[in-house]
């Protein structure tokens, strides 16, 4: 798994929607990457604010802010 791959189901990874296969990997992924493990724990603690004031909500700008900065720590040019 890439990060670009990673970054492709990070909303199902939180979301809890990704199957135990696809679950392994992205662990896998987290263990070996330093930049998505932190946007992993940066999100998390986001989505953790956002539900303390119950008013969480994955919206697609939140995902294109991750995105972007992922993109950006990890020298990856965005492609979509
Ligand atoms: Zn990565």
């Amino acid at each position: 798994m890439t990060c670009t791959d990673f970054l492709a189901t990070m909303t199902d990874y939180f979301d809890g929607e990704t199957d135990a296969e696809l679950l392994s990997e992205i662990r896998a992924h987290l263990d070996s990457c330093e930049h998505c493990e932190i946007l992993v724990n940066t999100t998390r603690q986001t989505i953790q604010i956002y539900r303390d004031h119950q008013v969480y909500e994955f919206t697609a700008e939140v995902r294109e802010h991750t995105i972007s900065s992922i993109m950006h720590r990890c020298g990856l040019r965005k492609t979509a």
